[in-house]
């Protein structure tokens, strides 16, 4: 909770000309506030609970969802974490959608500027809040978490599975991103199968196998895909990878794949002399990462099958400008030689 906290008090301070309504009578908010009393620019809290509505919280009155548009704030702050997603989708079509001068911002995210951006996972223009390291502005879905790579790799994986429609395709995905996930597993036409080393983080998957990449358990020549996204730079064996890939898949199958790579290193760099947490960060830019790529990644891939790379014009610059698909995206197809 420490995190929504802090990020709670940076929204405040950089609110702080502005009219601000809490959205969300909820514990975290009350324990905020017990905390941070009086906040001067604060005129209200919204909750849709009736037995909270005109009552006192903390010293805020508590209004129905539809005093936002009565009372006019300047920023609405989402402060629940859990259902956040679907609070924000249900006040984006009765509230924000109309009223696109009232901003809106969550707990669990912000973003930079007031635009809205299409997210093909949620087949809707949304707010997408900033992420990243060194911060990139309004790249992530404030609705389902999509970064500029899962909506690139959409397109690609739907062409598949539109193409392959009269088919029975069966697609191993490794380390399953949430929006993919959700996304694949509606699919009328394709047996699913997600594997982590720890499934019990995909908290979201009910289905997530156990598994080591370097030692799958399914029968040979099982599936017609895998996709595997930031997986195979944690991977200390290359070459392992590759084999128990196409061990599972079908004499046509194909890897879909994407990977970090940085086009201003001539050659990977992997040394067996960086070998700790602080030596990878430092040199691989991650301390879970194992070997840094360069430009050679495509290659470099070669010594395992047939590469193609598909490029960020894959989609129509419009269509990407409206992702917010900025900088470079690509993906690997690896197919079995
Ligand atoms: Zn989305």
């Amino acid at each position: 909770m420490e995190k929504y906290e802090k990020m709670l008090e940076s929204m405040i301070r950089q609110f702080q000309n502005k009219k601000i309504m809490f959205y969300g009578a909820s514990l975290f908010l009350e324990n905020f506030l017990k905390k941070h009393p009086i906040i001067k620019n604060v005129i209200g809290i919204i909750d849709k609970d009736s037995n909270k509505i005109n009552k006192d919280f903390c010293g805020y009155k508590v209004f129905p969802p539809s005093y936002i548009e009565t009372l006019k704030p300047d920023n609405v702050i989402l402060t629940i974490v859990n259902n956040s997603q679907e609070i924000y989708l249900s006040l984006f079509d009765t509230i924000f959608s109309k009223h696109p001068e009232i901003e809106f911002s969550s707990i669990t995210g912000k973003y930079s500027t007031n635009v809205k951006y299409y997210c093909p996972f949620c087949d809707k223009e949304l707010y997408f809040f900033d992420f990243g390291k060194k911060t990139r502005p309004n790249v992530k879905c404030s609705v389902c978490g999509s970064l500029e790579r899962h909506r690139f790799l959409y397109f690609i994986y739907k062409e598949i599975i539109k193409r392959n429609q009269n088919k029975h395709l069966t697609i191993l995905h490794t380390a399953p991103e949430k929006c993919i996930y959700n996304f694949l597993k509606e699919q009328s036409n394709i047996e699913y199968t997600t594997i982590d080393i720890n499934p019990e983080k995909y908290t979201f998957a009910n289905n997530c196998l156990k598994m080591d990449i370097l030692d799958l358990k399914f029968p040979p020549e099982t599936f017609d895909y895998i996709f595997t996204n930031h997986v195979i730079e944690h991977i200390p064996d290359e070459f392992g990878f590759f084999r128990e890939c196409f061990k599972v898949l079908k004499p046509n199958g194909k890897i879909i794949l994407t990977a970090p790579y940085f086009e201003d290193l001539e050659k990977t760099l992997e040394d067996p002399a960086i070998n700790t947490d602080e030596k990878r960060l430092k040199y691989y830019g991650q301390k879970d990462h194992v070997r840094k790529y360069g430009k050679d990644i495509f290659d470099r891939f070669k010594q395992y099958g047939n590469v193609t790379v598909i490029e960020k014009n894959y989609i129509p610059s419009d269509l990407r400008s409206k992702m917010n698909i900025t900088e470079k995206e690509n993906a690997i197809i690896i197919s079995k030689q």
